[in-house]
C-alpha cells in the first residue's frame, strides 16, 4: 500500500481536482482499490466529482468551556490567555463566552484560579464515509462557521488510517488543504510520497519554495506537478529551473480547457475525456505514482 498526499501551498492551483482524478487514475490502471481521504475540511469538494453518497461515521466533538458564574471573581485570567478572544470580560459585571471564536485549547480550565471553568464539549464537524467498490472516499467536514478544523482533520486523519490499516486498499490519497498548518503536517508525516501542486504564477512559485522547504526538513519524497502548464502569460520556466535545482521531478499538467468542462457536469476527466490533454498527462502522472 501506498500513501500519496496530493497538497500545496497555494488555494486554487487544481489540487483537488487532480487529487480525484489520480484517485480514479489509479484504480483504472492497477486495478487495486484505492481510498480517497478529503481533510480540506473548511471546503471539501471531492464528493462534487464522485457523487458518493456519503454517511456520517462520526462526530467531532472538542472543548468548550463551562463557566460557573457563581465561582467566577471576574479576575480575567482567562481572558488574557484566550489567544482568539473568545473570552471577554465585562468589569465588575460578566464574563461573555463567544463559541465561535473558540479553538478549544482549554487554556481557561488551567489558568482559572477559583475552579469556575469546567469541562464541556462542542460539536466542531464530522467525518463522513462513502464505498464505492472500487474507490473508497472519507470526507472531513467542518461545521459551518467553526474554527476548529485541526481537530476534525486530525480525527478524519485516524478514522481514514484505521480503514486503511485494514489492508484492503493498494493507493491511499490524500487531499489537504493548501498552506503548512497543523493539521497538514499530520498527513504529510504518513506520506510515502507528496505530490506538490502548483501553478506557473508567481504566487505559485513562491508558495512551493515554502512547502519544499517543510518536505525537505521532513524528508519526505516528493513530486512536482506543474498545474496549467503551457498558461499564457505562465512562469513555468522557473518553476521547472526551481525543481531541477533541487534534484526534483516534474510533471506536467496541460492547461486544458477540457478540464474545467469535465468539472462543471461533475465529471473527473480521466473517465468523461480521457484522451484529452489534461487527461492523458494525469493518467502519465498515475503510471509514475504507481511504479
Ligand atoms: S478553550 Fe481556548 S480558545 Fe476556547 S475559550 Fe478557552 S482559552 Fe479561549
Ligand atoms: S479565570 Fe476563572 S475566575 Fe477569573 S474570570 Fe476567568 S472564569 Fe472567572
Amino acid at each position: 500500500m501506498k500513501v500519496i498526499v496530493v497538497t500545496g501551498g497555494k488555494g486554487g492551483t487544481g489540487k483537488t481536482v487532480l487529487a480525484v482524478n489520480l484517485a480514479v487514475a489509479l484504480a483504472k490502471l492497477t486495478g487495486g482499490k484505492v481510498l480517497l481521504v478529503d481533510v480540506d475540511v473548511d471546503n471539501p469538494c471531492t464528493y462534487t466529482l464522485l457523487r458518493p453518497e456519503l454517511k456520517t461515521v462520526r462526530e467531532v466533538k472538542s472543548f468548550r468551556p463551562l463557566i460557573d458564574e457563581s465561582k467566577c471573581s471576574l479576575c480575567g485570567l482567562c481572558v488574557e490567555h484566550c489567544m482568539p478572544h473568545a473570552l471577554v470580560l465585562i468589569p465588575g459585571h460578566k464574563l461573555l463566552y463567544l463559541e465561535t471564536l473558540c479553538e478549544g485549547c482549554a487554556a481557561c480550565l488551567h489558568v482559572c484560579p477559583k475552579g469556575a471553568i469546567t469541562r464541556g464539549e462542542s460539536l466542531v464537524g464530522w467525518v463522513k464515509a462513502w464505498d464505492g467498490g472500487w474507490i473508497s472516499l472519507i470526507v472531513g467536514e467542518l461545521k459551518p462557521g467553526d474554527r476548529r478544523y485541526h481537530e476534525v482533520m486530525e480525527e478524519t486523519l485516524e478514522y481514514a488510517a484505521e480503514a486503511w490499516s485494514r489492508g484492503e486498499y493498494s493507493y491511499v490519497i490524500i487531499d489537504t488543504p493548501p498552506g503548512t498548518g497543523k493539521g497538514i503536517l499530520f498527513a504529510i508525516k504518513a506520506a510515502d510520497i507528496v505530490v506538490a501542486v502548483t501553478e506557473p504564477t508567481r504566487l505559485g512559485l513562491n508558495d512551493l519554495v515554502k512547502l519544499h522547504g517543510l518536505l525537505d526538513k521532513l524528508g519526505k519524497r516528493e513530486i512536482v506537478v506543474l498545474n496549467k502548464y503551457g498558461l499564457p502569460g505562465g512562469v513555468d520556466r522557473e518553476i521547472e529551473a526551481f525543481a531541477l535545482n533541487k534534484g526534483l521531478a516534474v510533471a506536467k499538467v496541460r492547461y486544458d480547457a477540457v478540464l474545467l468542462k469535465a468539472y462543471v457536469n461533475g465529471l473527473p476527466v480521466v473517465e468523461s475525456y480521457p484522451k484529452s490533454p489534461a487527461a492523458v498527462d494525469i493518467l502519465k502522472l498515475a503510471k509514475l505514482l504507481a511504479r
